[in-house]
């Protein structure tokens, strides 16, 4: 490699000057009761920082006029503010990408409007991505919600455990920091059902979670329902696993095996005692058989489109961190010859990390 100097094309790369390096984006769904409170708490909180910075309203298709308010804010401070409006309600997640969509920071962090996460945690956030993480979760000391939002969210941590390879103690709470590349990748990714927090840990490099505290809504009141709630309980399992559809795969084998138990049990006592019940008890062990076959038919099924779902969710498959490639070194003074032309300026080796098979994209915990 002599000759060679190799050039690392990383895809922390410094940002173009002028950007600034914390983007903050909140999702604005009828809020105007408490963005006052927001602004008053925000701004002052982030000027603290002592960082460059932007914030990124998404007004969530509002009916209230948390559309005006946000315009006078922009017009208040012009410089750190961007707002999109939204031609509709997508919901909170689809809200957030379109909020991604705008951001230029090298930190990226999602807040609530409702002030349930505090701005002032921001800091440490920031301080975490400091220290080389790429992915800030963070888990509610001392969660204000209501006894049922918390038994519920409980069992549903586990569930998700179970089923996918996504380790988060909170999943619930939005306040949370993502590095640049991450961004990136979500922006690539064209789900439509989605959770981004989880979705954005498999393309995490370096994951952490640190405690915020949390408070309780301030006004207005929660935007979820029971219905909103199960529904992206569902998005979160069957975006991240196909472990429901396999579940009828192995069904179908366990319902075959004891079948052809029985049968085997039957015919032996055939032999030995002669029919049982006129051989009703022969038919039922044949169509349970059956139906085990049907089962794991279904099952299999299940298999070929959990993976063409996974297939036409188009997501990036995995994340690139840096890239080696030996550079022809260029001589100050014209030497003798192109250097180009040289034998070491032919070598052209490409050491690529993180690219992990599309199975393994979440194997580091
Ligand atoms: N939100 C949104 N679109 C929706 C529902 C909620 O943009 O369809 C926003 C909402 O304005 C808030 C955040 O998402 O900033 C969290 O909503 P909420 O506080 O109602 O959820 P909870 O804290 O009860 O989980
Ligand atoms: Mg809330």
């Amino acid at each position: 490699m002599s000759g060679a100097s190799i050039a690392a094309l990383t895809a922390d790369a410094a940002a173009p000057p002028g950007t600034p390096e914390v983007s903050v984006v909140i999702p604005v769904y009828n809020e105007e009761p408490g963005l006052a409170a927001l602004f008053a708490r925000l701004y002052p909180a982030l000027d603290a920082l002592g960082r460059s910075y932007e914030i990124v309203f998404v007004d969530d298709g509002s009916r209230d006029r948390s559309v005006v308010l946000l315009r006078e804010q922009f017009q208040r401070r012009p410089d750190v503010t961007r707002v999109v409006v939204l031609n509709g309600n997508f919901g909170q997640h689809m809200a957030i990408f379109a909020g991604f969509e705008q951001t230029r920071g090298t930190k990226v962090l999602t807040l609530d409007a409702d002030l349930q996460n505090p701005p002032e945690e921001i800091g440490k956030l920031v301080a975490a991505m400091d220290a080389g993480h790429d992915y800030v979760g963070t888990i509610r000391r001392q969660r204000q919600d209501t006894l049922f939002r918390r038994v519920a969210s409980r069992a549903m941590n586990r569930l998700r455990e179970r089923t996918t390879r996504i380790r988060m103690t909170d999943q619930g709470c939005m306040l949370r920091a993502y590095g640049r590349p991450i961004i990136d990748a979500l922006n690539e990714s064209r789900e439509l059902n989605t959770f981004i927090p989880a979705l954005a840990y498999l393309y995490a490099r370096n994951p952490v979670e640190i405690e915020v505290a949390h408070e309780e809504r301030a006004v207005g009141e929660s935007k979820y329902s029971l219905f909103d709630l199960i529904r992206l309980n569902f998005d979160l399992m069957t975006g991240f696993s196909i472990a429901p559809l396999r579940v009828f795969s192995l069904i179908g084998v366990l319902l075959s095996a004891l079948s052809a138990a029985l049968v085997t049990v039957l015919l032996v006592r055939r032999v030995l005692l002669g029919s049982e019940a006129e051989g009703v008890f022969t038919l039922f062990a044949i169509a349970f058989f059956l139906i085990g076959v049907l089962v794991f038919g279904v099952g299999m099924l299940g298999e070929y489109i959990g993976r063409i779902y996974q297939q036409v969710r188009a997501r990036p498959r995995f994340l690139v961190q840096a890239v080696l490639i030996a550079e022809p070194v260029r001589p100050a003074a014209p030497a003798s010859g192109d250097p180009r032309l040289s034998a070491s300026a032919d070598i052209r080796t490409a050491v690529a990390t993180g690219a992990a098979p599309p199975g393994d994209a979440q194997t580091h915990r």
